[in-house]
């Protein structure tokens, strides 16, 4: 048949519930979407602005190297130009770096679950992929560390995790490192790390300063509310910048979305006000769950890994009648879980509500355990 031999067995990226589809199928008025870590809270009025003005020259192509905007973040990040590498989202980031470093006869060392991307383009690029079970949602860097072989050529960390909201600390990471070959490239993955509280950070320049293996990947889609846009990078060791930019696409950001994503960096103040929101609604979210006897992982993100008392699709299933989509954590790898986007206030005590619900019917054994 056709394509790669390796694709016979995998399926396209299934995505969460869109809001419209919902809306025809339960015929319902509002529908909350908490199923994509997006930001409730929009992106930066700065960007707003400019793209009421926005006059791009659409017929022309994108400078490819996006000279300014990597100009602006090397300045914020204290790096420099040739550090950076732009991509259509860290997504697309993620298959520059099976694309230039695996291949069949390599391995590639990741948790299980954690972001499924990892595990789906090094499959796709024809390596051994070694997952190595999370700890109650944890990364298992001993075990991690001792999977790695001649073999390996890419490890991937990802903190905080997506999907348990778990973060690695500083001394795991560093003890990993100084163990880890320097041959052995290392992503670490910071999609959330700006909703991460600073003093659990680790530093960037330390870090690059330390190994020179080490890929960060970051992204606008999280807290700066730009999903929709399409654009993530990566910092690193320019030798190693330098492979991902010739996987990478000539043309693969757009002018409009280059110049409004160097207008989100520069607004720190969204950042820091969404961050300040998400913490608090996310410990009203914990208390409430706390009451009524849910247990949760340790969340250093704008989602939270619910454990439910019941099947995880059935419990997804029963907020969707209600109008909330989440995450069922049958599809993410961690069953009788579901993960939940931190919302709004007033969409999140809506939920609380519906989660009351639910357990008194439980209770009641109107829905089964
Ligand atoms: C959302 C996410 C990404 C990718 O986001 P993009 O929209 O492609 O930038 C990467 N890693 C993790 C862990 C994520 O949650």
């Amino acid at each position: 048949m056709y394509g790669k031999e390796v694709l016979k067995g995998m399926t396209a990226y299934k995505q969460g519930m869109q809001i419209s589809e919902v809306q025809r199928k339960y015929n319902l008025e509002k529908i909350v979407k908490l199923a994509s870590n997006e930001n409730p809270y929009g992106f930066s009025d700065e960007v707003k602005s400019y793209l009421q003005t926005a006059d791009h020259d659409y017929a022309f192509y994108p400078d490819g190297y996006a000279y300014e905007l990597r100009k602006s973040l090397a300045e914020k990040l204290e790096v420099t130009d040739e550090q950076l590498v732009f991509g259509s989202g860290s997504d697309e980031i993620i298959t520059f770096i099976c694309r230039a470093f695996l291949h069949e006869g390599t391995n590639t060392i990741m948790a299980a679950p954690t972001f499924p991307q990892y595990r789906h383009h090094a499959l796709i690029e024809g390596a051994t992929v070694k997952e190595i079970p999370t700890i109650n949602g944890r990364h298992d860097l001993l075990k991690m560390q001792e999977a790695i072989d001649e073999q390996t050529k890419v490890v991937w960390l990802c903190t905080p995790d997506n999907p348990s909201g778990e973060i690695i600390s500083k001394s795991e990471f560093t003890q990993f490192m100084d163990k880890c070959p320097e041959e052995v490239l290392v992503v670490l993955d910071e999609a959330y790390i700006e909703f991460v509280d600073e003093d659990l950070r680790f530093d960037l320049h330390d870090i690059l300063a330390r190994y020179k293996n080490v890929v960060v990947l970051r992204t606008l889609s999280k807290i700066y509310g730009l999903a929709g846009l399409r654009v993530g990078y990566a910092i690193a060791h320019v030798d190693i910048a330098n492979k991902l930019n010739i996987v990478r696409g000539p043309f693969n950001t757009t002018s409009l979305t280059q110049r409004v994503a160097m207008i989100a960096l520069q607004d720190d103040n969204f950042i820091k006000e969404t961050k300040r929101q998400n913490d608090s609604v996310r410990k009203q979210f914990e208390q409430f769950l706390d009451q009524l006897g849910w247990t949760y992982n340790e969340s250093h993100t704008n989602f939270l890994l619910v454990h439910t008392p019941i099947d995880a699709d059935e419990a997804a299933l029963y907020l969707l009648k209600h109008g909330f989509i989440v995450r069922s954590g049958s599809l993410l790898g961690y069953p009788n879980t579901i993960r939940v986007t931190i919302g709004l206030e007033d969409d999140m005590k809506a939920l609380h509500g519906v989660i009351e619900k639910l357990q008194k019917e439980i209770n009641s054994g109107e829905v089964s355990r």
